[in-house]
């Protein structure tokens, strides 16, 4: 069996407000939060009520299909975000983990097309992520459980 890192509820709402802390003292301060599906959705929620920033954007991008099984490359489904939806000058791009950073490195590459400054925030970064995030909560090289996708789909009763 394969050593996991857990991430709690709690601990996700801690996550959050670090990372949160860690953009405001670095003085940046984005036009833009830009959150990868799935994953992303909820730091980027959560990020953004911390930071007191109501410009949520959306990216979906899918890569992995199970546990370290993906695709051969992360592609972005549609809708793509319009440059009209990037024309702030920066952007915070949030994602739950850099693992392998593909996702990370495609959306980073998508934005810097079209704003000058492209930022990322996640709660996790491995080792051999391509991307070195700006701001990450915490390493790990190992498989993270999220509190949102470490139990089954619900099914009807009865
Ligand atoms: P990457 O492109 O950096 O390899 O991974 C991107 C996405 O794959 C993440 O946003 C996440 O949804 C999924 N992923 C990668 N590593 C893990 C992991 O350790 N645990 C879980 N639950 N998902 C992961």
């Amino acid at each position: 069996d394969v050593a996991r890192e857990v991430l709690t509820w709690d601990a996700f709402g801690q996550a959050s407000r670090d990372l949160a802390q860690e953009v405001v003292d670095d003085g940046f301060r984005p036009d833009l939060i830009l959150g990868i599906a799935r994953g992303g959705l909820l730091p980027a929620g959560t990020i953004s009520y911390a930071l007191g920033i109501k410009n949520l954007h959306v990216i979906n991008v899918e890569f992995y299909t199970g546990v370290n099984e993906r695709l051969e490359m992360p592609v972005m489904l549609p809708p793509v975000p319009q440059a009209v939806d990037l024309s702030a000058k920066s952007v915070l791009i949030v994602d739950d983990v850099a693992d392998t950073g593909g996702t990370l490195q495609l959306v980073r590459d998508f934005c810097t097309e079209h704003v000058a400054d492209a930022r990322c925030a996640v709660i996790f970064e491995k080792d051999r992520s391509a991307v070195k995030c700006e701001y990450v909560w915490k390493r790990t090289n190992d498989w993270i459980d999220f509190p949102w996708s470490d139990k089954p789909v619900i099914t009807a009763t009865s």
